[in-house]
């Protein structure tokens, strides 16, 4: 039974690591997942950098010096014409600009200053191609990169951003990306697992649409509005070798984002694009964990949790479980700290699962023990009142002939042996009942002394049969001593005697009159048989599992009327098991039973 039920433990583990693994894969699990990233992308920032690049900002008040919305390509113009002195490392410019207006002299004058600059495009709002800027200023540009967000479709956070794009046939890189390969001065080449830009290897697999996750700088890269410069122009020593991200930042123009570190106040487009930019030129990536590495741990989590129930159920086993639970929690964080992203919930999951499920097991399992032991109490209690009343009856017998013997003192010699005689047998009768009683109790707790000496198998059988003559003899039964075998064995004579006597007494009491009981042995080498069958009640299969437990008997015994206490057995087997042999039985209702002791040559 325990081995099933450990069994039965190992295949729950097993099954509460594959639901949980299917829960963390589903929308809600990866949500939860989501969030766990935020906790910690705020619980483990990067350590603070002096940022590479450095906003130029449209901001409200150049809006407004500039006259709003029309003012703004005014507004770049001056602001880069003015930082041009500084020699900015690029300009990345964050206006799709794909319209002319009669104010593009002076910016496209500013642009052919620019020796690195980037523009940008955006997706179509059918998404079939690309808003490209016109042509006067697409010629001065080292490159065109897209800039269309994907923000999370759950809770539109900015977490991470494709680094190439398709729109109808045409591929895009992300502004960012050919940003940096502009600094660098080289091509991006690309690979089924990453690209490159120069030494600097981006994980972002094709497969895996190449998304890079964006490491949010921990404080806000610089930002000088154009206004202050108008107002500062010295502020533009601050964009010396610099690379500058020009955008609108105006609450009221501009996208905003929301990112992981956000409380309320949204991030400008422009900045997210510089904080991609920073993530790339600090390789900080962060990559996702295997998933065959987060199944073996899972498997291993769960594992562990099944093992800590396994052995045992007290205090320790919860201190193990907690323990279990504190690792699924720590791995995801010493992870992130190494910048790889191993999903929280696929472990906490298995961990929680894996415990809620062994403490049900365990639960059920010690319930199951207790009333197996609860049944047990029962019928020893049962038992033992039944017991208690085979004893009175030998007590009534010598209270009564003894009372008669004193009352009738003029009592008959014949008679008064006769009583004498009865108290006599009698008073044995309750001695040899006592004595199987406790010896049963002795032999269950281990205390019986066995002896160790050389006997014949044969010599003990033959005292069996001639003590139980007289029993077989009243209810005329035959007993058949057949071929046996003429071997020695090493053991308890007198035990070994009570057990065959036991078998022996048993075939005669549950077989009607008339029939034979057969005695035989056989010598097989390594062990020795010895077999008594009978033509009696028998017994069915469910039956013989249960004759060698303390009490039980038959309802088929119970109806013979035969005497019995169900305990004989029960001590018939320990002798045997304390000799090194086994008892087989085989027994049909109404047909027999056949007892053969099995036991080892010595
Ligand atoms: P007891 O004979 O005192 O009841 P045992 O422990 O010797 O106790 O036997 C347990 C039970 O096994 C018996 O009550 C009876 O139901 C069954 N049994 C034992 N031997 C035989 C047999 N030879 N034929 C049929 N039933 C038997």
């Amino acid at each position: 039974m325990q081995r099933k039920a450990y069994a039965v433990l190992a295949a729950l583990m097993f099954g509460s690591t594959l639901a949980a693994l299917y829960l963390s894969w589903t929308a809600l699990g990866r949500q939860f997942d989501t969030y766990a990233y935020d906790f910690f992308f705020r619980l483990e920032p990067p350590a603070a950098w002096t940022p590479d690049s450095i906003i130029l900002a449209i901001d409200e008040e150049t809006l407004t010096k500039y006259g709003g919305l029309t003012g703004m390509r005014t507004a770049l113009a001056d602001g880069l014409e003015i930082i041009e002195s500084a020699r900015p490392a690029a300009i990345a410019v964050d206006l799709i600009l794909p319209d002319a207006s009669p104010s593009d002299g002076p910016l496209e004058a500013a642009f052919n200053n620019t020796p690195a600059l980037i523009l940008s495009c955006d997706l179509l709002p059918n998404g079939s191609g690309w808003e490209d800027p016109i042509a006067r200023f697409r010629r001065h540009a080292v490159a065109v990169g897209e800039v269309h967000a994907d923000l999370d479709k759950f809770d539109a956070i900015s977490r991470d951003l494709p680094l190439e794009k398709v729109a109808g046939h045409d591929r895009r890189w992300a502004l960012a990306l050919d940003t940096f390969a502009a600094v660098k001065h080289v091509r991006i080449t690309e690979s089924p697992d990453d690209l490159l830009v120069g030494s600097t290897r981006i994980p972002s697999s094709d497969a895996g649409g190449r998304i890079m996750r964006i490491r949010y700088a921990p404080i806000a890269i610089p930002r000088t509005s154009i206004a202050e410069l108008d107002r500062h122009p010295e502020l533009a020593k601050g964009f010396a070798g610099k690379v500058v991200f020009a955008g609108v930042t105006a609450q009221t123009v501009s996208d905003r984002w929301m990112t992981p570190y956000s409380n309320s106040v949204a991030m400008p487009g422009i900045e997210f694009h510089a904080n991609a930019y920073e993530t790339i030129a600090r390789r900080m990536f962060l990559v996702d964990a295997p998933l065959t590495g987060i199944a073996l741990v899972c498997f291993a989590l769960a594992a562990a949790t099944g093992f800590a129930f396994f052995l045992g159920n007290g205090w320790q086993t919860n201190v193990a479980a907690a323990m279990i639970i504190a690792v699924s929690q720590t791995i995801p964080a010493l992870e992130f700290a190494h910048g790889t992203v191993w999903p929280w919930m696929p472990g906490t999951l298995t961990a929680l699962l894996a415990t809620a499920v062994a403490a049900a097991w365990r639960h059920l399992l010690v319930r199951r023990q207790l009333l197996v032991s609860e049944n047990e109490k029962t019928r020893y209690q049962r038992s033992m009142q039944f017991a208690i009343h085979e004893l009175r009856t030998p007590l009534t017998a010598i209270q009564g002939s003894s009372e008669l013997i004193s009352r009738y003192g003029g009592m008959p010699e014949a008679k008064r042996k006769e009583m004498a005689d009865l108290i006599n047998a009698e008073s044995k009768r309750l001695a040899r009942m006592i004595e199987t009683f406790l010896s049963v109790e002795k032999l269950s707790a281990g205390e019986m002394e066995m002896k160790r000496e050389r006997f014949g198998l044969a010599g003990v059988v033959g005292r069996c049969a001639e003590r139980a003559k007289p029993l077989a003899d009243a209810k005329d039964i035959a007993v058949d001593l057949e071929t046996l075998p003429s071997v020695e064995i090493t053991g308890d004579r007198e035990l070994m005697e009570y057990a065959v006597y036991n078998l022996l007494t048993n075939a005669i009491k549950y077989s009607p009159g008339g029939t034979r009981v057969r005695v035989f042995g056989e010598d097989d080498r390594n062990v020795v048989r010895l077999s008594v069958q009978d033509q009696g009640i028998g017994m069915d299969k469910k039956e013989v599992r249960r004759i060698f437990e303390k009490f039980y008997r038959t309802k088929r015994a119970e109806q013979t009327g035969e005497a019995g206490t169900g305990i004989g057995l029960s001590i018939v087997e320990q002798i045997i098991q304390q000799h090194g042999g086994t008892i087989d039985v085989e027994s049909e209702p109404g047909k027999g039973s056949r007892f053969t002791l099995v036991m080892k040559r010595t």
